[in-house]
């Protein structure tokens, strides 16, 4: 936990705030942290800062907070991501709120198992979970939004060029002849399939909208590979 994030219901005053659970523990048993020590915080969707320990119990840490700064430039692509596995999921999510992708859209494709959609991690909570550790690791505050879409053509036909609009659109896909670009200078929507990859009708789709299959080489990488090697690539 490089960061401490802290959310509306921790402040008991403007500049207060009291922690408990896993946050607590963890100023206590890894901080060691002590009565006066500052920490570095940032509240969700807000500024970073810093925070100076007023109190300690077993359970709770209290803390004088001073935001004073921006969290870091988000990077500027979208991510539609074919629904992979729970565990996978996880992973993925984790490391795109790591890495400050903003916006990702969970998208069933031909070869997502039907099995996935019923995970007891698309709810919401469940969702910001690794959301939430990916920014503390990155010292973010700024939440990743992730939407769900059940219906691969609906959603490239009516949504997809709104929200790609002015991106360069890529869909990253093993076989493709073109490489995936690197250190590119501009916004990018993302397209990543599932494991057994896009079928052909999906790639046709995707690219009479726009999207450039794009390929890191003959490998084809597990998605959380896959994910954080073309992010990678691309910023
Ligand atoms: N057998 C599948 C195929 O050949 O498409 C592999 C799918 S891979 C497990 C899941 C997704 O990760 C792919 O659909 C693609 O979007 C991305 N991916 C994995 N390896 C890749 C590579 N070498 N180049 C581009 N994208 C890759």
């Amino acid at each position: 936990m490089n960061l401490i994030l802290l959310f509306d219901e921790d402040f008991i005053d403007n500049d207060r705030v009291r922690l408990g659970g896993r946050r607590a523990r963890h100023v206590r048993a890894v901080h060691g942290a002590q009565i006066g020590d500052e920490l570095r915080v940032g509240r969700l969707n807000a500024k970073l800062g810093r925070g100076v320990v007023t109190a300690l119990t077993d359970d709770s840490v209290e803390m004088t907070v001073t935001l004073d700064r921006p969290p870091p430039a988000p990077l500027p692509v979208a991510v539609l991501l074919a629904l992979p596995r729970p565990k996978s999921l996880k992973r993925v999510l984790h490391a795109v709120a790591t890495m400050g992708v903003k916006r990702v859209v969970l998208l069933n494709t031909w070869r997502v198992e039907k099995s996935f959609w019923n995970s007891p991690l698309l709810q919401p909570d469940a969702l910001s979970e690794p959301l939430i550790l990916g920014l503390e690791q990155a010292r973010d505050t700024v939440l990743p939004e992730v939407t769900l879409r059940r219906r691969f053509k609906p959603f490239v036909e009516d949504e997809s060029a709104a929200l790609s609009a002015g991106t360069r659109k890529l869909l990253a896909h093993p076989a493709a002849t073109s490489p995936c670009p690197h250190n590119v200078d501009c916004a990018v929507t993302l397209a990543i399939g599932p494991e057994g990859g896009f079928i052909g009708y999906e790639i046709e789709l995707l690219t009479s909208y726009g999207f450039e299959p794009v390929s890191l080489g003959d490998r084809p990488l597990r998605v959380e590979q896959a994910v954080p090697a073309l992010l990678g690539r691309l910023f």
